[in-house]
């Protein structure tokens, strides 16, 4: 195991670069030395043709079946431990699925959801996104674990901390004890949007005047790693214990799958990366 540092502004953010035969993840140490085992994937290193040796990790109606087993067994090679995958049928919604055991990992892989809790040990939690936002929680004190797909309808939604009160109905988790990771995702340099997603927001947020930078009349481009980190600092979580990865997969399509920008440039299937969060079970 390969572990790179070449990145100062990573460093300071809490993250670090780890990768095993051209294939590459970020981490969230700070998330690792409180027990979570945790990875955001990027494309090198699979069986893809998206162009070529894309790590696809999701999306079986744009790649087969044999190249997405493959590539996800390539990426859990990253992980010391041995672990189940959970993932669910993603939809722009707000709900979160509490995953209770290794069992029903399998069984819940078609339920419609983008949230994803469980404090099962083995299971690996994993959202699957290309431009939208990747959350990752940990709680420290209860070993319960979540990973959020937040694209704008999901953040307008607000889905980060109704996981989190998810979380503290079934698990006891306070906001004090969460730890948490931001992964890669379309940035405020990028990702430009219209009216309709200015104006939600605008309603639904005081202070949503700080996420947008505009562009043209009726356009700006929007934050969307701040909006959910807003979100949490008002659900009770600490911003020191907030982590967001200075990453945008729009400017880094060689790191990264865009589903934006690969659509913009005429290309018809877009990989798919995965945010993962277990609860490592040794002390
Ligand atoms: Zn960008």
């Amino acid at each position: 195991m390969e572990i790179i540092t070449e990145n100062e502004s990573l460093a300071v953010s809490g993250f670090y670069w780890r990768a095993r035969d051209h294939v590459r993840a970020l981490i969230c140490q700070s998330l690792e030395q409180d027990g979570f085992a945790n990875a955001f994937s990027t494309r090198t290193g699979g069986t893809s043709p998206m162009p070529h040796d894309a790590l696809n990790l999701a999306g079986f109606d744009d790649d087969t079946a044999e190249n997405i087993l493959e590539n996800r067994r390539r990426f859990l090679r990253l992980f010391e431990d041995e672990w189940t995958l959970a993932t669910c049928w993603q939809v722009h919604g707000a709900e979160a699925r509490i995953i209770r055991d290794v069992q029903s990992a399998y069984s819940d892989a078609t339920e419609q959801c983008d949230a994803l809790v469980t404090d099962a040990p083995g299971v690996l939690l994993g959202v699957k996104t290309a431009d939208c936002v990747p959350v990752i929680l940990g709680d420290r004190r209860t070993g319960a674990a979540a990973a959020v797909h937040a694209g704008w309808r999901g953040t307008l939604a607000t889905i980060v901390p109704r996981t989190l009160q998810r979380m503290h109905d079934e698990f006891g988790t306070q906001a004090e004890d969460i730890r948490v990771g931001i992964g890669p995702a379309a940035g405020v340099c990028c990702y430009e949007v219209g009216l309709e997603v200015i104006d939600a927001f605008q309603e639904r947020f005081p202070k949503a005047d700080e996420l947008f930078v505009h562009t043209r009349p009726g356009h700006a481009r929007i934050n969307l790693q701040r909006a959910n980190r807003n979100q949490l600092i008002e659900a009770g979580v600490s911003a020191e214990r907030i982590h967001t990865a200075p990453l945008c997969t729009m400017c880094r399509t060689d790191l990264f799958f865009s589903y934006r920008r690969e659509k913009n440039a005429g290309r018809i299937s877009i990989g798919r990366l995965l945010a993962c969060i277990g609860h490592s079970n040794r002390d």
